[in-house]
């Protein structure tokens, strides 16, 4: 970094869902932004973020992608979600949420991250305030002063630059995050998820299957072009057999946890596995530090919420600093505003962060009296409105204060 090199006002490390979603919302503010990414997209299933898996998308997310207008680049590829079927293995009780039930088109949509990646990134080829750094590894963070440098790797050569502002989007094990002294707790689940794409004999006519079985959750969800995206979750133990199985072995083993609910499983795609582990960040802010994505919360993926929890992290962001923007001298790390963020966003990944977390517990212990209990829980579930509402309105994304991004609502213009 030169001495003269204007610092810029907003630096993001990681340019995955997350951290290039937050700069397509800041883009129209008219602040200076450097989003680096490690990895960069279009590498197949080497991404760390757009890799070959699906991802459920609620209903608040795909208006955000709407107002941002990158939605338009992934409908093509988008699966409404227009039924869930919840059940439980060896038993009876199953619970349902229709969309027409709830007066929705949809309860969300599957996407291939691929294809969000692929929308996201071309929006961000768009605009013109955002300076795209790949791929660029970054090695360090630091305080200096009143702004934060960022320490990257870039064609062989070590580079610095500075930001009023560095947020921290590089994921679980967020680099920017331990450097600026902010801890995260980890909770190992022991159990790892395969993802792979399946044909099956029956259309799945829109219906995403969660079924909870003794090893772990299987979710199998909605694809455009008829197949399903399927998460089987498992020990890693059993989770090194099953990848070892060929593909026959592996389709009459998931067969048999899944049943015959869309008739017989014909071909299988390629298999992934991914450790699946709580962690939160300590705090969401530091001195010149914003944290969002999986490096503020990593979830486990039984509940679809990971990323739509994250993408409200990066809304809510963009708002407070849109707000505060009253001229252009605005600065967007300030104690101040950075505490805003942070008290906004207490509460939503409290509530997320139990429901996915109590979700993965309850249905992860074999007590007997339990299951008897989870197994009227869903039958009740199936019975009572109200419980299938908020099952749905999780769905559509809905937290206590809903960000202006996620109503439809641009940032920039009519405040
Ligand atoms: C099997 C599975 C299924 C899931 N399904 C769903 C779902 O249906 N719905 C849902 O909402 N969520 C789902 N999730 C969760 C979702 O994938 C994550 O919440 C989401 O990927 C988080 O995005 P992120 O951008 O915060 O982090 P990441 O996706 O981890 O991206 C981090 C980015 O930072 C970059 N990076 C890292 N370190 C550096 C560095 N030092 N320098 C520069 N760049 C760096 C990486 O290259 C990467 O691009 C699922 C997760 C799994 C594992």
């Amino acid at each position: 970094m030169n001495a003269s090199d204007a610092p810029y006002d907003l630096a993001i490390v990681g340019g995955g869902l997350v951290g290039a979603s937050l700069a397509l919302s800041l883009a129209p503010l008219g602040l200076r932004i450097a989003l680096l990414e490690a990895v960069a997209p279009g590498t197949g299933d080497q991404h760390p973020s757009f890799d070959e898996r699906t991802t459920a998308l609620a209903n608040g997310t795909v208006r955000a992608f709407r107002t941002l207008g990158v939605w338009d680049a992934m409908t093509r590829e988008a699966a409404p979600i227009r039924r869930i079927h919840v059940s439980d293995q060896g038993r009876f009780g199953s619970a349902r949420v229709d969309a027409d039930e709830q007066g929705l088109e949809a309860l969300g949509y599957v996407v291939p991250n691929r294809a969000i990646g692929a929308a996201l990134w071309q929006g961000l080829g768009r605009c013109a305030t955002v300076d795209v750094i790949a791929p660029a590894r970054v090695t360090g963070s630091a305080l200096e002063g009143d702004v934060r440098t960022v320490q990257y790797e870039l064609d062989g050569e070590s580079r610095t630059l500075a930001a009023r502002l560095v947020v921290a989007a590089d994921g679980v094990h967020s680099l920017v995050r331990e450097q600026s002294g902010i801890g995260a707790d980890r909770i190992e689940y022991e159990q790892t998820a395969i993802t792979a794409v399946v044909v099956t004999q029956r259309f799945h006519d829109h219906v995403a299957y969660e079924r909870f079985t003794e090893s772990g959750p299987i979710a199998v969800l909605p694809l455009t072009d008829g197949r399903c995206g399927l998460v089987w979750t498992a020990r890693p133990a059993e989770v090194e057999r099953l990848l070892a199985l060929d593909d026959a072995e592996f389709i009459a083993e998931f067969q048999r946890a899944f049943g015959l609910r869309l008739g017989r499983f014909l071909r299988v795609g390629q298999r992934a596995s991914y450790d699946l582990v709580l962690s939160r960040a300590e705090r969401h802010v530091g001195p010149r530090l914003a944290v969002v994505g999986n490096a503020a919360q990593g979830l486990h993926p039984i509940a679809g919420q990971g990323f739509n929890l994250g993408l409200r992290d990066a809304m809510s962001l963009a708002e407070v600093i849109a707000d505060r923007r009253l001229g252009a001298a605005t600065d967007p790390g300030t104690p101040e505003l950075l505490q805003d963020y942070a008290e906004w966003r207490e509460a939503d990944r409290r509530r997320i962060v139990a429901f996915t977390d109590g979700l993965v517990r309850l249905f992860s212990t074999p007590l007997g009296a339990l299951r008897t209990l989870r197994s009227l829980g869903l039958l009740a579930f199936d019975v009572l409105p109200p419980a299938k509402s908020a099952l749905a309105r999780l769905s559509v994304g809905a937290a206590e204060r809903v960000p202006r991004l996620a109503r439809g609502v641009p940032l920039a213009g009519l405040r």
